[in-house]
């Protein structure tokens, strides 16, 4: 039996310093809704 979970992480996850904006994108340099730091919170999860 295979279940796909849609909200697994199969790609970089960003999230922005200063609003908390999500965004899974490969190369994202800053929010885009406010410009600010974005930082990948990609978890490896086993
Ligand atoms: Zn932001």
């Amino acid at each position: 039996m295979v279940h796909v979970d849609p909200y697994t992480p199969d790609r970089s996850y960003y999230e922005c310093q200063e609003c908390g904006y999500r965004e899974t994108a490969d190369s994202l340099g800053s929010c885009p809704t406010c410009q600010g730091t974005v930082r990948n919170i990609a978890v490896p999860r086993e």
